[in-house]
């Protein structure tokens, strides 16, 4: 090799390892800043393009309000370093409702959060909160058929939703199942943000409420859609309209999903008191909820991954089925680290004192 071919040699030596280093460079900082947050949500603003969703007073539109409170929510969750934030659209385009679920299920998030505004031809009012199941009465019916009704302007709409139509009562009812593992954690999020709602922004609290969303069935993950207030009461319409409102809006949902994440993290306990300190109690019962659902099942072990002394309990139209029982709190630690283990990853504790569900944080600092 002459001095010239090894210098000519050296260089495109050179220039590999240059790329191949910066790639590997490239590689690692990705994954690094992935795991640098701890949580993964996606906000879902609803309607955008040709669909405007609800038009309310002087004309104000659905995808308008819902989009500006949407991307303020993400600003304020992306403070905090812990969260990612995923937004479904950020920009005024229609995206498929069951693109939307696609959209978060690819990102493995923890929660799906999508926003919008009610209306209806009275003076209603008010902020209420969704998740997905069986719709009580006719008006919760109709708060998910106008949300659903979006899919009659999508393209190929009977094939990606297989036949359901928007319109029937009964065409929901297959919907539900897909989101049972997740109802808990979904009606716990729900709870803290409609009170979050009427605590800190003073609406008026219409309550959790249970539909058959479209949008909500499709993702894996524990999911809730809000309904911010009525763009057809007019004062309620002017706040929603309104930079301020939208703010507040903005800012109560996200502490509502900060709170949720945190109680997540501490296993849906505020404080764990330590834990050896706790006094054995025998009138309090420890078990860990696997989970819940409207399908009865057997409480075999090859039905719960292996896991044996299951109890099934029926609570209203729900099922909800328990591993461990015991008064000692150590033990039922365990016991949920064990279904963790087994892949029920959302296992958490619950208490009952004398046969009644109380608070952990209660049933702790019983003496
Ligand atoms: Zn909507």
């Amino acid at each position: 090799m002459d001095l010239q071919m090894y210098h000519k040699f050296n260089t495109k030596t050179k220039a590999i390892y240059v790329f191949v280093l910066s790639f590997c460079f490239i590689l690692i900082s990705l994954t690094t800043s992935a795991q640098e947050k701890t949580y993964t949500v996606v906000l879902d603003a609803g309607h955008g393009g040709h669909d405007p969703g609800k038009v309310g007073y002087k004309k104000f539109k659905e995808k308008d309000i819902a989009l500006k409170i949407t991307l303020e929510v993400g600003k304020q969750l992306e403070k905090n370093k812990e969260i990612k934030v995923i937004y479904t659209r950020k920009t005024d385009v229609f995206v498929d409702l069951y693109k939307r679920g696609k959209i978060a299920n690819k990102a493995d998030a923890d929660l799906f959060v999508s926003i919008h505004c009610n209306a209806h031809n009275t003076n209603a009012y008010g902020s209420e909160t969704y998740v997905l199941g069986l719709h009580a009465n006719k008006r919760n019916f109709d708060v998910a058929k106008a949300e659903n009704s979006v899919i009659l302007l999508e393209d190929n709409y009977q094939e990606n939703y297989k036949g359901f139509d928007p319109n029937s009562p009964e065409s929901v009812i297959g919907l539900t199942l897909m989101q049972e593992e997740y109802l808990d954690q979904s009606l716990q999020l729900a709870s803290i943000i409609q009170s979050k709602f009427s605590t800190t922004l003073k609406r008026k609290n219409r309550g959790v409420k249970q539909a058959g969303f479209v949008v909500l069935h499709h993702t894996y993950m524990p999911s809730v859609l809000i309904e911010t207030g009525f763009i057809t009461n007019v004062t309620e319409a002017n706040y929603l309209n309104s930079k301020n409102g939208q703010s507040k809006f903005a800012k109560t949902i996200a502490e509502g999903i900060g709170k949720y994440l945190m109680q997540l993290e501490l296993n849906t306990v505020e404080d764990i008191v330590i834990i050896d300190e706790v006094k054995v109690d025998e009138n309090i019962i420890f078990k860990v909820q696997l989970a819940s659902g409207p399908k009865k099942i057997e409480t075999k072990s090859y039905n719960f991954k292996g896991l044996k002394g299951i109890e099934r309990v029926k609570v209203g139209a729900y099922y909800k089925y328990y591993f461990g029982g015991t008064s000692n709190f150590s033990t039922v630690k365990e016991c949920q680290k064990r279904a963790v283990k087994k892949g029920y990853s959302s296992a958490f504790i619950v208490a009952f004192k004398n046969g009644e569900k109380i608070s952990v944080k209660k049933a702790l600092k019983t003496p």
